[in-house]
């Protein structure tokens, strides 16, 4: 086996520090944004400040899963914890899906009873401060999250940046309104950006609740894992039923290894350590478990011969 190298895990602190900082920007400009819906009385902007409640939500929950996820391998979850993380995502998928119904009902809403504004002006301002406010974390989360290999942080930051995209969908709207007189366009375009919040938010729960479900490391890992067992598999024959999942930062890999039948343990057990060491190396956080047969059980098809 390769030994297990995430014991010390320096991400973690990394991972907390950003996520408590998530629950202090959302509740900022939470605060931001309401005021600006109090200067207007826009039930656009109260939606959208509304919305903010949900990032506060969902970051108290990254952070509880990223407490969870990076406590090391014990005797209950021998395979460590990271799917932690997905769930913190499958619920932040939903909860997306809930701010977009709640968008199309205040939408809704303000078809149904138009009004004019009373500040629009200050209050666009304002709200546009929070917004460049979500922008700039919303691009260190996903940033972040992608360099730290953590589905619930990139699913946070891309959570965030459907909020600015509703927050400058709701100022243009505002701002048209506005110059227009026209006071349906505002519900309307709010209605349109709820649509793409709607499509981001069932992408981010359809994929976590695939990655929950065991699925396969992408094609470009996968190619990457036979092309470590071919160049490191000298000495036996070929290397079938490969499978792969992946639980944040960490790859599970586990193959069959066909080797001569009168080869020794000794030797067999050489090639494993080389063929793990090798896609350690590969791949830096990965789980190899190979099970060695004798040549008769070679398969014709699928096999990486060696
Ligand atoms: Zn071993
Ligand atoms: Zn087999």
């Amino acid at each position: 086996m390769a030994p297990m190298k995430r014991l010390l895990d320096p991400r973690r602190n990394r991972h907390q520090l950003i996520a408590a900082s998530s629950i202090a920007v959302a509740l900022a400009v939470m605060g931001i944004k309401y005021i600006a819906y109090l200067m207007t009385g826009s039930v656009a902007l109260l939606s959208d400040a509304l919305e903010s409640i949900v990032n506060v939500l969902t970051a108290v929950a990254a952070l509880i899963a990223i407490r969870v996820g990076s406590q090391p391998p014990d005797r209950v979850h021998p395979f460590g914890h990271h799917k932690a993380e997905y769930f913190a995502a499958v619920l932040e998928g939903a909860l997306i899906i809930l701010a977009a119904v709640l968008i199309f009902h205040e939408a809704y809403q303000a078809i149904l009873a138009p009004r004019t504004l009373d500040h629009p002006v200050a209050g666009l301002a304002i709200n546009g401060l929070a917004t460049a406010i979500n922008a700039a974390w919303a691009w260190v989360l996903v940033s972040r999250g992608r360099a730290l290999s953590s589905p619930a942080m990139e699913g946070d930051g891309k959570h965030l940046f459907t909020d600015v995209v509703t927050s400058i969908g709701v100022i243009a709207g505002l701002i048209l309104s506005t110059l227009t007189g026209w006071s349906i366009l505002d519900p309307l375009l709010a209605g349109v950006v709820a649509l793409n919040i709607l499509r981001i938010g069932y992408d981010l729960a359809i994929e976590s609740m695939s990655q929950l479900m065991d699925q396969a490391a992408s094609p470009q890992i996968q190619e990457r894992i036979r092309a470590a067992i071919r160049a490191n598999g000298e000495g036996a024959l070929q290397a079938h039923d490969i499978r792969t999942r992946t639980a944040g930062p960490q790859t599970f890999i586990e193959f069959h290894l066909v080797v001569p039948g009168e080869m020794t343990v000794m030797a067999a057990h050489e090639i494993c350590d080389r063929i793990e060491d090798a896609i350690e190396k590969e791949l830096v956080s990965t789980d190899v478990v190979i099970h060695v047969e004798p040549d008769h059980k070679a398969k014709p098809k699928g096999a990486v011969e060696l």
